[in-house]
C-alpha cells in the first residue's frame, strides 16, 4: 500500500490567526524530523495566497519580513528534502489585509466559483507561479481550501491551463453547508481513484483531471465527545499546536456530537487515533493500493505527532509513505 500523509500549510483563518511560527514553522519542522527518521515523504498543499498578502506588506512590517523569510526558507527545504510542494488556494486572502497588528480576514468569497472567471485565472495562475518559483519544481495537484471545489467548471478550466490536472479534495460521504463552506461528496464514487472532466464526481473515462480522493472514515459522535473532553483534561497533549482560531463553522460541532458523520482520514489532534482503523479498512478494500491522509500543521497535537511517528514505524516494513509526484511516476495511465 502506498500511503500518502498530506498538510494544508495554512494559518487559521478565524480571529486571531495565529503566528507562523506557532501555526507552521515549529509544527511543519517536527514533521520534518519525523519523516527523515522513517525515511518517509510527505506532501504539503501550501496556501498560496498567504504567500502572496506577505509579500504585498513585508516591506512595511518587519514582522511580515520575517514570517516570509522563513516560510520560505523553510518550503525550499522541504522540496530539497523530496518533500512535495502542491497548490491549495484559499482566494479569500484577495479580500484580505493586514492591519499592522492582525490578518483582518474577510471570508465572504471563500470558494474559488465565488469568485468572477478573469479572477479565477489570474489567481490560480499566479499561485501556481509563486509556489513553483519556491520549489523549483512543476505543481500538478490541487487541494481546494475548505474542501470548497464545487462548482468546477471555471476552477477546472483554470487548473487544466496551468497544468493541474490531479485533484485531492474529495472525500467520500462528507458534505457540509453552513456559513461559508459548501461541499458535498455523498455522491461521488466509490473507486480508488478516478478521471473526470468538470466536475470532480462524475467519472469520464477520457477526462483531463484525476482525483485522487482523501480516505474517508465513518465517525461516532462519542469519538468527539472524548476529543472535546480531553483537550479540556490534558491540553498539553491534546490542545492543537496552532495558536489561533478557525473561521467559524456554523452548527459543525453540533453535526459532530450528535450524529455518525463521515469525516477524511486526518492526523490532526486526537483524530490521529483513528489512524489504524483507517488503515485496516482500506486494506480491506482489495482494489485499492493507496490510502491518502489529511492534516494541517497548525492542527497537531503533541499527541497526533507521537501517535504519527509510532504508525509510520509500525508500518514502515510493509507500506510506502509516498509523495503525490512519487504516486504519479508510478501509476500514471496504469490505473484507467
Ligand atoms: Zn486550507
Amino acid at each position: 500500500m502506498n500511503i500518502l500523509l498530506t498538510f494544508d500549510y495554512e494559518l487559521y483563518f478565524g480571529s486571531p490567526s495565529g503566528s507562523a511560527e506557532k501555526c507552521i514553522l515549529s509544527p511543519t519542522g517536527e514533521l520534518m524530523q519525523i519523516a527523515e527518521k522513517h525515511d518517509a515523504r510527505f506532501s504539503f498543499f501550501v496556501d498560496c495566497g498567504y504567500l502572496v498578502k506577505l509579500r504585498e506588506y513585508m516591506n512595511e512590517y518587519p514582522t511580515l519580513d520575517n514570517d516570509y523569510r522563513k516560510i520560505i526558507a523553510q518550503l525550499r527545504q522541504l522540496s530539497a528534502s523530496g518533500h512535495d510542494l502542491q497548490l491549495h488556494i484559499h482566494p479569500h486572502w484577495e479580500d484580505s489585509s493586514y492591519n499592522g497588528k492582525e490578518w483582518v480576514f474577510n471570508t465572504g468569497r471563500y470558494k474559488l466559483s465565488d469568485f468572477p472567471a478573469e479572477s479565477i485565472d489570474r489567481i490560480v495562475a499566479l499561485y501556481r507561479k509563486t509556489l513553483e518559483e519556491i520549489s523549483g519544481r512543476q505543481v500538478f495537484v490541487n487541494r481546494a481550501g475548505g474542501w470548497c471545489i464545487q462548482p468546477f467548471m471555471e476552477t477546472g478550466r483554470a487548473m487544466k491551463d496551468n497544468g493541474v490536472w490531479l485533484d485531492s479534495t474529495v472525500f467520500k460521504g462528507g458534505y457540509f453547508f453552513s456559513g461559508n463552506y459548501y461541499y458535498d461528496f455523498r455522491n461521488a464514487p466509490q473507486d480508488a481513484c478516478w478521471r473526470f472532466s468538470d466536475d470532480p464526481l462524475k467519472p469520464s473515462e477520457n477526462g483531463f483531471f484525476t482525483e485522487l480522493p482523501i480516505t474517508p472514515l465513518n465517525v461516532s459522535p462519542w469519538f468527539y465527545w472524548k476529543l472535546f473532553l480531553l483537550g479540556r483534561i490534558n491540553p498539553r497533549l491534546h490542545k492543537p499546536i496552532g495558536d489561533g482560531n478557525p473561521m467559524p463553522a456554523p452548527g459543525y460541532r453540533k453535526k459532530l456530537l450528535t450524529s455518525f458523520t463521515v469525516q477524511p482520514l486526518s492526523l490532526d489532534g486526537y483524530n490521529a487515533r483513528l489512524l489504524n482503523r483507517g488503515l485496516s479498512e482500506t486494506k480491506n478494500k482489495k482494489s485499492t493500493n493507496h490510502m491518502v491522509v489529511i492534516g494541517h500543521p497548525k492542527a497537531l497535537s503533541r499527541f497526533s505527532l507521537r501517535a504519527l511517528d509510532k504508525f509510520i514505524d509500525k508500518h514502515k516494513q510493509e507500506h510506502r509513505f509516498i509523495t503525490y509526484s512519487a504516486w504519479a511516476e508510478k501509476y500514471t495511465g496504469s490505473f484507467s
